[in-house]
């Protein structure tokens, strides 16, 4: 992969994904006008109370996200371009953004975080060559400063259809049957898990994976991702 990596850069030297400036895979300038989503209070207070209000997802208690991409188009360009061509530099980056979410949680304190990649379909991966929620995964784990964890523990049994294009309706229709949990969530009762992904759209695939993990026996479980598109 490295050298592969290499060649591009050679014959494609980097470029920022956004502003198209020369130089490196997402300039400066675009990197410091990112805005950050700060965490909700419930997530980074030690017992805050809980809001009232109704619960987002049927499945999935919450999910973690360094920003808004609705509000950061420099950040849904190069998590465009990480999601097609392998640049280490990216996924440094993204890695750096998910830990320090990561680091805000007080729910970690004292307790083990464990990452749940979301899988790809084997084809889907044979051709991208790459799942980015491994390459987060591995990142992420490497580089956070506590106790962690990885378990591979779906797998993607549905070749699905690419769901950019589809309803939230459909998208729920066309996810139903497409993982299955692989080994034992028992095991996982006093650590807190997360199922890792680039971004969060609908949320359609990370609640269908909180789905079946939660049938597996698992109690609770957040998703974790870069991004998030919100419209607010
Ligand atoms: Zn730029």
């Amino acid at each position: 992969m490295e050298v592969i990596t290499r060649l591009l850069n050679l014959f494609f030297p980097p470029q920022c994904a956004s502003c198209q400036r020369e130089g490196r895979f997402l300039c400066q300038s675009c990197v410091d006008a990112l805005q950050i989503h700060p965490l909700p209070t419930r997530f980074h207070v030690p017992d805050a109370r809980t809001d009232a209000s109704q619960p987002e997802f049927e499945h999935l208690d919450a999910v973690i996200y360094a920003a808004n991409y609705a509000k950061n188009p420099q950040l849904k360009a190069a998590i465009a371009q990480f999601k097609y061509r392998f640049t280490r530099e990216l996924v440094d980056y993204f890695v750096t953004l998910v830990n320090r979410k990561l680091s805000e949680l007080w729910m970690l304190r004292n307790k083990t975080a464990v990452l749940i990649p979301v899988p790809l379909h084997k084809k889907r991966l044979s051709y991208r060559g790459f799942n980015q929620s491994d390459l987060l995964v591995n990142g992420v784990a490497s580089r956070y400063r506590g106790p962690i964890e990885i378990r591979p523990l779906l797998i993607r049994t549905k070749n699905t259809s690419q769901q950019a294009r589809l309803t939230r309706r459909r998208r729920q229709d066309n996810l139903k049957g497409a993982f299955e949990v692989v080994g034992d969530v028992t095991e996982l009762k006093d650590k807190v898990c997360f199922l890792v992904d680039d971004v969060c759209t609908t949320g359609s695939t990370l609640e269908e994976c909180a789905r079946v993990l939660k049938k597996a026996g698992l109690e609770k479980v957040y998703g974790l991702v870069i991004a998030r598109s919100l419209k607010q």
